[in-house]
């Protein structure tokens, strides 16, 4: 028995048996009750709809069970705990990002597959809208071939095909530079200087990846080649 038991991923191990109707489905779907508001009836995660409550949402609590509410009945109000996990985990990620459109800009399938987006992807997330002409991006591969462009962010650049595209993110408040590369160039990076995590409806959706490119940045391709992304600094 742990003691401490902070919060319930009800599709792991150590499942325990809900017994308390949850606010957002209207199910028996919690494990603990809810209205004990200790640390974690606050924090469990509902075996039907979903919905992971958290203390932190504080006064947002009620917009936040609301936009889920919405997002699972969207995604056609499945009891997530009656689905085999692989087809539960994919439903939990259509709710996640369902909802996750009521507070981002989130790209669709069609915008992904198009490489269409308007630059509120970027700008949503401080990055902001930057061009430079007398600056340069350059682009290094091992087997010689070399590119070049001119300095502009939240903008897609191709290296010869539509599959090897990359984008510069410029985050002024912190003087970051960012690489946000296709899944294409994103077999491996050098370093440690890929950043975890990822931005839903954006990396891993549009971007393989993203990186820092406050220096140079080196990625491998599928080709098993290395790339070499260099930005001229003010
Ligand atoms: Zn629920």
């Amino acid at each position: 028995m742990k003691p401490d038991l902070h919060f319930i991923w009800p599709w792991g191990e150590n499942k325990l048996e809900p017994k308390y109707v949850c606010p957002v489905c209207s199910q028996v779907g919690l494990v603990f009750n809810p209205e004990d508001n200790d640390l974690r009836s606050s924090s469990q995660m509902c075996v039907c709809c979903g919905f992971r409550d958290n203390p932190n949402f504080g006064k947002d609590r009620l917009e936040r069970e609301k936009n889920w509410r919405e997002a699972w009945l969207k995604c056609g109000a499945v009891k997530l705990y009656e689905k085999p996990d692989k087809e539960k985990r994919e439903q939990y990620r259509r709710i996640v990002y369902e909802d996750y459109a009521n507070y981002r800009y989130v790209l669709t399938d069609e915008q992904i597959e198009k490489h269409e987006f308007d630059d509120v992807l970027f700008t949503q997330y401080g990055f902001v809208n930057n061009s430079d002409s007398s600056r340069k991006v350059t682009v290094r591969c091992e087997d010689g071939r070399n590119w070049q462009f001119e300095y502009k962010t939240n903008t897609l650049f191709y290296l010869d095909d539509v599959d090897k595209f990359f984008a510069v993110g410029e985050e002024p408040e912190r003087d970051r530079y960012y690489l946000f590369a296709s899944e294409y160039l994103t077999k491996k990076s050098s370093g440690d200087r890929q950043y975890r995590g990822g931005f839903i409806g954006f990396v891993p959706d549009l971007f393989g990846g993203f990186y820092s490119l406050d220096d140079e940045c080196v990625l491998t391709g599928l080709d098993d080649k290395k790339y070499y992304f260099n930005l001229e600094k003010e």
